[in-house]
């Protein structure tokens, strides 16, 4: 028919971790359509608007396509032998000069199952450092750790389809309906049919409207919060003893330390009224099956992991896990969080998310060579080493260090302490900009095989629809290239994406029973996956906790942010995507999405704004201790007065020059969701 695309690749989207599937039209060698597929069992015949419509970015004037070195402080265009070979001699320097741990390697939440698993494979052996992590540092970091140091695995435990089992919904600092859209409408339709839904917030997203109760917590106080919930439930007599005396250890020093958080004390510490936090905990307590959905309002914070170990707490307490509709689930950012951490681009761990001294004998045969046992640093670590010139060079992969990281000006500094900085990317990044000294082109998701795994361990086919445009290649290609000039070529001979999926698989027993041949079969399949008879693991912890153990409550200090309302910074700031843009909108402003909403701006509540004498569409300059941004303002009562809400979608306002340097205790994943500012007009 006239106007049909010529032919149509199914693939999987390259944006949030729902995942959808997408079937994109081909015309004249162009995509010029995506459209969802209806039997999906993730997206079930529908896509967001990033889905639908942001495919063009892979065609953009501004991509870089050509291998460029950097000299006389300018990029110069050159072969790929060429800019291979200086990428190798500045890496082969670095660790000649500062050993293996003076170099490093980030690696992307967007990039492929197989390319993370080659990177962080890269780093090991080529590099000889366990110097490797990647963007879900700076996101759900905390949700792999508190779940792990909980449950004992730290992925999602339940599946998509289970928001529609479960009795009740409990979403806790995520905007599903904006960042996971399609997961949000169908919580959004359970809470229509009357499913009670609860809400933890500080903003009135559209979840919040919706829920049958909204906790519009001020921004730093989550766990407060959720340790009020579990004494409320313990208090009133609404655990489940039966599943606590079989299945967990550690209560009796647990309900010792909740003694001082009464709903009276959380009430005042986060702002929300005593009794909502009780009739929450009795909607969470007595539907069952409960199912909890957190997002990075939980993790981006000083006590991110600590939050999301007390929501864990409070499936445990109710015995909400190891069933359908129940659980604790992770709304994973990026299309690949998941799978970069779990294929091991994270410096403890080995693929399978597992500790280094566990896995590397797994290891050992498959790869032929002993690793050191030494864990290396995070993506935080490695910045602070590079400001204090242990760390000498970078290979960032699909990973925009300068835009993305929190307290812009600090980063800036310790990016300066590198010798050499090798980026491959897409697009001229403002990290390569500024401190690039090699550029290696790569292939976008549409121009290459592999498989992503979305936020409910789903491993899903790439497809390649596209030649990968100009002379850019896929991370593949150039890491196996990369290792040649090394002289550790011989691990990193694989000719396609599937003979590293199958390497994988002899690494990691959890995905043995996966095969491209059934992904192409079956479609999408759940780890874990031991043989290729099994039909996938729909919900984790069914017959128990790993290694027969039982699941442990934690003790938790609650120690506040320093990020608090001044005099001086009156205004406490959040941080956030909406629904047009992802990210740095790196992609999406790449496509129609940046036509349809050019800019979010700064949400404003109308007290605000008043007092500010700005009206909608004025600019704004936020101000905190660590440096400023310009946004225009979108006023709105989504917002509390006194809570501006910023989305980091533009570069040209840069809101990381903002925000602070606070960490997560545990996995150092910056405190994004809390900033003391000033606000004037612009
Ligand atoms: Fe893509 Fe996420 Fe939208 Fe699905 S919900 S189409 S995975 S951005």
């Amino acid at each position: 028919r006239h106007g049909q695309p010529d032919r149509w690749v199914r693939t999987t989207c390259p944006y949030c971790g729902t995942g959808c599937e997408l079937d994109l039209g081909l015309t004249d060698g162009r995509i010029t359509e995506s459209r969802p597929v209806l039997d999906s069992v993730v997206s079930r015949g529908h896509l967001c608007v990033k889905g639908r419509y942001a495919f063009g970015f892979q065609e953009a004037e501004d991509r870089v396509t050509r291998p460029m070195v950097r000299r006389n402080g300018a990029w110069e265009e050159v072969s790929w032998d060429e800019a291979l070979d200086a990428a190798a001699v500045a890496l082969r320097q670095a660790v000649m000069n500062a050993g293996p741990g003076g170099v490093g390697v980030l690696a992307s939440s967007r990039a492929t199952n197989e390319e993370n698993y080659l990177t962080q494979k890269f780093a090991r052996l080529a590099l000889g450092t366990h110097n490797v992590d990647c963007c879900a540092r700076v996101c759900h970091a905390p949700s792999a750790t508190g779940l792990g140091q909980v449950l004992g695995t730290g992925a999602a435990t339940n599946s998509f389809a289970d928001i529609e089992r479960a009795a009740m919904l409990l979403v806790v600092g995520a905007n599903a309906t904006e960042n996971h859209p399609i997961v949000g409408a169908r919580i959004r339709q359970r809470a229509r049919a009357g499913v009670p839904l609860v809400v933890i917030d500080p903003r009135r997203t559209e979840l919040a409207a919706e829920a049958t109760v909204h906790l519009a917590l001020r921004p730093g106080t989550n766990l407060p919060l959720f340790q009020a919930l579990a004494r409320v439930i313990l208090d009133e007599g609404l655990a489940d003893l039966a599943f606590i005396q079989s299945r967990t250890e550690g209560l009796e020093a647990f309900v010792t330390s909740l003694q001082a958080w009464t709903p009276e004390r959380a009430a005042a510490a986060c702002g929300v009224a005593a009794e909502d936090i009780r009739r929450a905990a009795r909607l969470y307590a007595t539907s069952k099956p409960a199912m909890c959905l957190h997002g990075l309002g939980v993790t981006e914070h000083i006590q991110g992991t600590d939050g999301v170990m007390a929501l864990a707490h409070l499936a445990l307490l109710t015995g909400n896990l190891g069933l359908p509709g129940a659980g604790v689930n992770p709304l994973r950012g990026q299309n690949n969080v998941q799978g970069s951490a779990q294929m091991g681009c994270e410096p403890t761990r080995l693929t399978g998310y597992r500790p280094l001294a566990r896995a590397l004998a797994d290891h050992l045969p498959v790869w032929g060579a002993a690793l050191p046992e030494a864990p290396g640093l995070t993506a935080m670590g490695m910045l602070d080493a590079a400001g204090e010139g242990r760390l000498r060079a970078l290979l960032v992969l699909g990973y925009d260090v300068l835009l993305s990281h929190a307290d812009a000006r600090t980063t800036a500094e310790n990016l300066h302490g590198l010798e050499a900085l090798v980026v491959v990317d897409l697009f001229m990044t403002e990290t390569a900009r500024a401190f690039g000294t090699v550029f290696l082109p790569a292939a976008s998701p549409f121009e290459k095989e592999g498989t992503f795994m979305n936020g409910e361990r789903r491993v899903q086919r790439v497809r390649q629809a596209l030649p990968p445009k100009g002379d850019s290649r896929s991370d593949r290609e150039i890491l196996c290239a990369l290792a040649e000039r090394l002289g550790a070529g011989g691990p990193f001979r694989f000719p396609d994406a599937e003979s590293v999926w199958n390497e994988i698989r002899q690494v990691w027993p959890d995905v043995q029973g996966i095969t491209y041949a059934r992904l192409e079969r079956e479609g999408g399949i759940q780890w874990p996956c031991p043989d290729e008879s099994h039909p996938g693991t729909a919900v984790l912890h069914a017959e128990g906790f790993p290694g027969g153990g039982r699941a442990a409550f934690r003790l938790l200090d609650y120690t506040p942010s320093a990020q608090v309302a001044t005099d001086t910074h009156p205004w406490l700031l959040n941080t956030g995507r909406s629904l047009f843009h992802f990210n740095a909108a790196t992609m999406t402003g790449r496509t129609r999405n940046g036509h349809l909403r050019p800019d979010n701006g700064l949400e404003l509540h109308p007290a605000d704004a008043a007092s500010l004498g700005v009206v909608d569409g004025e600019a704004v300059t936020v101000t905190s201790r660590h440096g400023s941004f310009t946004l225009l303002a979108h006023v709105t009562d989504r917002v509390r007065p006194g809570e501006p809400f910023a989305t980091f979608h533009s570069v040209p306002a840069f809101v990381n020059q903002a925000t602070g340097p606070g960490r997560d205790r545990h996995t150092g994943t910056p405190e994004y969701k809390v900033t003391a500012v000033a606000l004037r007009k612009a």
